[in-house]
């Protein structure tokens, strides 16, 4: 499986959406990988952004210096959110990406055409208006733009998408989205400005191919990452032969994936990715999380408050497959004492002290599973549904605790003792082998706590983060 996240430009530092997006599609790579399926896991930044260049301007640094600055904030990611992306592509660094755009671009030379264009751009979207404000709510004036620029002829594209989203040829998941981007094909298509003048992009971006006074549209080379980070033999094995190519994005880039996208790939004659998901957007304290509106959740500071397995089980398992979720630092302590120190840790923590106790630590053969998750969990992924995901893995601690109380081996004869450890040991290290991809760190200790065969009385695997903890 191709599993790829957007690649986000990089006008300011990563904040908790980004985080949301990375860790789900790490899942995602993570439990195909542990099925034993061949998995290539894309990330990356776009750092051929208007906005990039602006937000230079505005800092008063050069270009270069801002783009290279924030895209190493991206890639930093990787250690404190346990990330296992195979490839990080940068749009402006990546040997492969510019002459991978170029050849897109003569394979679509077909489609393209010059046609003067005046319009109202929003440079907060990086796409043109008819007319202001910005739908998406930016609030600076959109600028208008008269300039003779490439077009691309979508229109011709929209019966081929209609037939291949509506078909399911081309998954878009949730079906809310799906039949959002149908409504819009049914509209009609018209055809779009893929490229804008050197001068206006103040000389960034990837020169429009025998054309220097034009760079490439944005989205247009951001899109192409999926194919250009492909070198070598990999663009044959990961996008020619590749069964399974998987795109998540956010709601807000959905046009631009399920219909430029494919539309492009249809002119160029290339196969197209066969999932897109689409998640919704998170809030922190009931506001809109931007870059620029000084209230992102920073996940780096998350993870040095409250660890990583903390942050990546609360987008994990309170964030909808739809609908858009708050983020509080409150809920987030709230839900990793509930489930991790309180119902997982404890769980761990008493089947040791009981095999430590009773069996003098050694352990005694597994017992009967408590309940079934690899399947549960597995169904829950093809639905791209991460919170069922979790939460089918929850039961498992659920069961076990409340077996726990039901059984109560402290006070069960020798033979009675056994066999309720037996079965609880067995649903410890299920959970150590079922937790791996939601939280792998957190996974590797309960697997070391309940590995081997003799058992030890262990430190806490979880700490208690709401008392007295702050940030
Ligand atoms: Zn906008």
């Amino acid at each position: 499986m191709y599993i790829t996240t957007t690649i986000p430009y990089v006008n300011a530092r990563p904040h908790l959406g980004h985080a949301l997006e990375l860790v789900q599609a790490d899942v995602l790579a993570r439990h195909h990988r542990r099925r034993g399926e061949p998995v290539r896991f894309q990330t990356g930044t776009d750092d051929n952004s208007l906005k990039n260049v602006l937000a230079a301007e505005a800092a008063g640094v050069p270009v270069r210096e801002l783009v290279d600055r924030n895209a190493a904030a991206f890639e930093g990611l990787r250690g404190p959110l346990d990330l296992s992306f195979d490839s990080f592509i940068r749009t402006s660094a990546h040997p492969g990406h510019r002459p991978g755009v170029e050849r897109v671009w003569r394979a679509t030379a077909h489609d393209l055409y010059t046609r003067h264009y005046e319009g109202l751009y929003c440079v907060g979207c990086e796409q043109f208006y008819p007319q202001g404000p910005c739908p998406d709510g930016h609030e600076a004036p959109l600028q208008p733009v008269s300039e003779v620029n490439w077009f691309f002829r979508l229109s011709r594209y929209r019966d081929a998408l209609l037939d291949l989203i509506g078909g399911g040829r081309l998954r878009v998941e949730p079906a809310a989205r799906r039949n959002e981007v149908l409504a819009f094909l049914r509209a009609g298509l018209d055809d779009i400005s893929v490229s804008r003048s050197a001068a206006r992009a103040r000389g960034w971006g990837i020169p429009v191919p025998g054309d220097p006074g034009q760079v490439v549209y944005v989205w247009w080379d951001a899109l192409a990452n999926y194919v250009t980070a492909l070198g070598g033999g990999d663009y044959e094995r990961w996008w020619e032969r590749e069964a399974r190519k998987v795109h998540l994005v956010g709601k807000g880039v959905i046009r631009f994936h399920a219909v430029y996208w494919p539309a492009m790939l249809l002119s160029a004659g290339l196969p197209l990715p066969t999932a897109i998901f689409v998640h919704d957007y998170l809030t922190a304290d009931g506001r809109k999380i931007s870059k620029s509106s000084g209230n992102a959740a920073d996940p780096v500071t998350l993870v040095d408050a409250y660890g990583v397995d903390a942050v990546r089980w609360w987008l994990l398992r309170e964030v909808p497959r739809v609908g858009d979720a708050d983020f509080t630092e409150a809920r987030l302590v709230a839900r990793a004492d509930q489930d991790l120190a309180g119902g997982l840790g404890n769980l761990v923590s008493r089947v040791a002290v009981m095999v430590g106790r009773f069996l003098d630590g050694h352990v005694p053969p597994a017992g009967e599973p408590l309940a079934e998750v690899a399947e549960p969990v597995h169904e829950a992924l093809e639905d791209f549904d991460f919170r069922r995901a979790a939460g089918a893995v929850w039961r498992l601690v659920a069961e076990a605790n409340k077996f726990v109380e039901l059984t109560r081996p402290w006070q069960q004869d020798t033979a009675g003792r056994e066999r309720s450890l037996g079965t609880l040991v067995h649903a410890c290290r299920a959970l150590a082998v079922q937790l791996e991809p939601f939280l792998p760190t957190a996974a590797a200790r309960v697997a070391a706590a309940v590995g081997g065969t003799r058992l030890s009385r262990s430190e806490p695997l979880f700490p208690r983060l709401g008392e007295g903890r702050a940030p």
